[in-house]
């Protein structure tokens, strides 16, 4: 006889792991609270896109954070795993200047989600919509919310798919928490990542600065360095170079109540070519006409500068190149969650065992991005989330009836 799994949630952990599952072994079932299924999944759409990212396995594997706890996910279910998968539902991808992954130009994140759901359609998987699971009655029976009534569901497998805690609008809302501390299963609280962070600018530099990005630069907090840009907002800074540090500005925080990031403006030259430049002949030039002509730095780097450094560190030409390699920018909080791109936080990866098993509650499993990791935007989200859908579903395809 075959197996019940309900799976709870709709976004891509959850439509993989239910493509991947042995229609021969299991029944399956997808409930999604949401009307339509992985409203976040074409949020994502709306954005970047970046289905996956390029790299060679094992540095994509270093890009996480726990990088051991994904090795054998990653290994298991690759980048290149992902994109033959795509390929085989009619969805081609290409590797964009970035490196980042993406389906092809004419294809739309809503295309991607029906090739998907197509798949499912194909393997009898039930997709139940507007029910929201709400824990476990007396009896140990899954609860859900549907249509005003409480309808009780027996499976013999449930796998918790239900997303981080940011965007509430696409029905990630973090709101179950409860039901799993209940079971005494570890949560760690929600936290933003890939966020902006506060920086409190002046209002000149604003004027001239806001919506513009720090370019061709790199960007160090602690022991991690990205090269990229990053865009000034008004209460701060975000963007792809900035977003690949916030494990360590999140400790930074955590630990001092602020946080410092370190952008050396022109990463292609050494302290020394920079000083020589700056002390270069200038002429009749004004001292910012020649910073900007000798190391052709644009308006913003210049802005910036002076918005960091003081007028006396301005004008000396040592100090101030070692500012351009070395210029501080000081962090003092996070972004709210809900404006984040993902979150850390959710069920801590102790509470279960290498096969996503709840270590408390026998039978139950959680897999995306409920689980407390964290890793940069440009597709490691998703291909994260993907493949442990893959990985789970290869262990229970696995498991003797
Ligand atoms: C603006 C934005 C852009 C992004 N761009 C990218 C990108 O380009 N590349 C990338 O890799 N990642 C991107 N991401 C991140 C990526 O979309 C997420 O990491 C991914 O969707 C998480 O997948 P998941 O399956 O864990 O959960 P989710 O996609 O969050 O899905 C969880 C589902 O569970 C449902 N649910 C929750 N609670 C219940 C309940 N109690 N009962 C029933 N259903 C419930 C929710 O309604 C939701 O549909 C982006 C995210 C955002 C917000």
């Amino acid at each position: 006889m075959k197996k019940s799994i309900a799976i709870v949630g709709s976004g891509p952990a959850a439509l993989m792991l239910a493509a991947k599952l042995d229609a021969e072994k299991f029944t399956v079932s997808i409930y999604e609270k949401n009307q339509a299924p992985s409203r976040k999944f074409l949020v994502a759409g709306k954005g970047g896109f970046n289905l996956t990212h390029s790299d060679p396995v094992k540095e994509m594997i270093e890009k996480y954070t726990p990088a051991d706890f994904f090795r054998p996910i990653l290994n298991a279910f690759s980048n290149s795993d992902l994109r033959s998968w795509f390929s085989s539902i009619g969805i081609p991808t290409f590797i964009g200047s970035s490196k980042r992954v993406f389906p092809e130009k004419e294809i739309k994140p809503i295309d991607v989600l029906n090739a998907i759901l197509s798949e499912l359609k194909k393997k009898d998987v039930a997709l139940v919509s507007s029910c929201e699971w709400k824990g476990w009655n007396e009896n140990k029976e899954l609860l859900f919310r549907k249509n005003n009534m409480d309808p009780i569901q027996k499976a013999d497998i449930l796998v918790l798919a239900l997303g981080g805690g940011s965007w509430k609008v696409t029905g990630s809302d973090g709101n179950w928490t409860n039901y799993l501390q209940e079971k005494g299963v570890e949560i760690v609280p929600f936290q933003a990542s890939n966020c902006a962070f506060g920086v409190r600018w002046t209002r000149p530099f604003l004027d001239q600065a806001e919506g513009k990005a720090v370019k061709n630069s790199s960007f160090t907090c602690l022991d991690k360095q990205k090269k990229g840009e990053a865009v000034i907002t008004s209460s701060g800074i975000e963007g792809g170079a900035i977003y690949a540090l916030s494990p360590q500005i999140r400790k930074q925080l955590e630990e001092q109540g602020k946080a410092e990031v370190f952008l050396d403006l022109k990463p292609a030259f050494t302290l020394a070519e920079v000083k020589n430049k700056v002390e270069g002949g200038r002429g009749t030039k004004s001292w910012t006409k020649h910073l900007e002509d000798q190391l052709r730095l644009d308006k913003v780097k210049i802005a910036l500068i002076k918005e960091t450094v003081s007028r006396e560190d301005f004008m000396i030409p040592s100090r101030v190149a070692a500012k351009i390699k070395k210029l501080p920018l000081h962090i003092h909080s996070l972004a709210p969650i809900d404006e984040a791109i993902s979150t850390v936080g959710g069920v801590s990866l102790h509470a279960i065992d290498s096969k996503f098993e709840l270590k408390q509650i026998a039978g139950c499993y959680a897999i995306g991005e409920m689980l407390d990791w964290d890793a940069p935007t440009g597709g490691y989200l998703l291909q994260a989330c993907f493949s442990m859908g893959a990985f789970l579903a290869e262990h229970l395809n696995k498991t003797k009836g």
